[in-house]
């Protein structure tokens, strides 16, 4: 055998694997079917911004570990989320915070809207939430629920509130104070020079192999190393033997437009209905619109989100977590179990709604497991 991994996939999962089995001097090879490295994360300067190809990336994380990993690799900005919403245009902040309620209720006082939001949940009856739309009535009400989070989350998962596990909405914040950060993180942040430096430098001195698709060589490409560490789509490594798992793609449109300025944010979040795109990210603005040698830039790029059911042929992005899929995953997991010499991982791997932090956290591990 020419190498000891071959590591499917030059995404986060992939890259830290690799870079932990090459530290340990193993003989590693990285296959990825696209054309550059990085996965999702990956990131491309158009007119001086970089542009998160694959969708808004903002790192955050409550792991030590993990942020004292990623800094060998990459600077970190000092960006902090803070979408906005926009209900048929009315602005709100995200995420749901005093200044949400202020503009929802015109409540002043955490007291005040405390008792708002107890008052609808009592109207709304709800005891023990049973999904994501009496999950997020119980946290911030019926008029939030109506306004910021049904049409939102039915054009993001093209399913009903009351069709979807309730920890999806508990993923975000619900704070009594005027603080929009979106995330409840120590860490937060974007890499100077984007994502796509970091995994590169992650990736330095390990040999990537681009555009080689695993499972149309697969054969051919288990003969070169001992084992393989997997980072596609689980059930795509078993030609969806049992029935092919639920994703929810994602369609991107990206414009230059000749602006400084289009929206003045990196992330509007439109939660109406009729809207057809999710969100809007302005991606300067992830680098506070300054160019790599810290001048203003003339012009601005945005892409608009459009979410949709993944069919083949698309790039799977969030794996469906809910219970039909759930138990589906777990019958894939226990043929996964058999193959010896294969290592599943990764937000395809383990049909898993991992975060960057998260996702590098598991790399880790896997490979101190396996390296030991
Ligand atoms: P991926 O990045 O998907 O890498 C898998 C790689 O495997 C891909 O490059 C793919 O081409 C390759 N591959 C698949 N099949 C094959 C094959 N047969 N042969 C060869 N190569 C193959 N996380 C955050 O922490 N913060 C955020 O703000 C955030 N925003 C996100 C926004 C969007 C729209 C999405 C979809 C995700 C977001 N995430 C965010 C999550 C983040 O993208 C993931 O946690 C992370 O990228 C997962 O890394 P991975 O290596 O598991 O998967
Ligand atoms: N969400 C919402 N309104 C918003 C933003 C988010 O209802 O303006 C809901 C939606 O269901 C989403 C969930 O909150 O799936 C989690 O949001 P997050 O931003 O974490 O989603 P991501 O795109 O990062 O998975």
């Amino acid at each position: 055998m020419k190498y000891d991994y071959l590591v499917v996939g030059a995404g986060l999962f992939g890259a830290v694997f690799a870079r932990q089995a090459a530290d340990a001097g193993k003989r590693v090879l990285v296959i990825d079917k696209r054309p550059h490295i990085a996965g999702n994360v990956y990131t491309e300067a158009v007119e001086g911004i970089q542009v998160h190809q694959y969708g808004a990336h903002i790192f955050h994380t409550n792991d030590k570990a993990v942020w004292a990993y990623v800094q060998r690799f990459a600077e970190f900005n000092r960006f902090t989320n803070s979408p906005v919403a926009n209900y048929h245009g009315e602005l709100y902040s995200l995420p749901f915070n005093m200044y949400t309620f202020n503009r929802m209720w015109g409540v002043v006082t955490p007291a005040q809207a405390e008792a708002k939001i107890a008052e609808q949940r009592r109207a709304a009856g709800i005891t023990e939430p049973r999904n994501l739309e009496e999950q997020a009535i119980s946290l911030v009400g019926t008029d939030i629920y109506e306004k910021l989070i049904k049409g939102y989350t039915q054009k993001q998962w093209g399913r009903a509130c009351t069709d979807l596990p309730a920890f999806i909405i508990k993923r975000l914040p619900v704070r009594f104070t005027f603080d929009n950060n979106y995330f409840n993180a120590l860490y937060q942040g974007i890499p100077v020079g984007g994502y796509t430096a970091m995994v590169a430098r992650m990736l330095a001195g390990i040999e990537v192999r681009l555009n080689t698709d695993y499972l149309a060589d697969k054969a051919a490409l288990d003969a070169l190393a001992d084992r393989v560490v997997y980072t596609g789509p689980i059930d795509a490594y078993f030609g969806n033997c049992l029935g092919p798992l639920a994703y929810r793609s994602v369609r991107f449109e990206t414009e230059v437009l000749d602006q400084p300025n289009f929206q003045g944010n990196a992330a509007v979040n439109y939660t109406d209905a009729e809207t057809p795109w999710t969100r809007i990210i302005e991606h300067k603005w992830f680098e506070f619109g300054k160019g790599a040698d810290g001048q203003d830039l003339p012009k601005t790029v945005i892409s608009r989100e459009y979410s949709s059911e993944w069919k083949p042929g698309d790039e799977p992005y969030y794996p469906v977590n809910d219970a039909q899929n759930g138990a589906l995953y777990k019958a894939y997991k226990a043929l996964a179990e058999k193959e010896e010499k294969v290592v599943f991982g990764g937000r395809l791997g383990e049909y898993k709604y991992y975060d960057m932090d998260q996702v590098i956290a598991s790399a880790l591990s896997c490979a101190e497991r396996l390296l030991r």
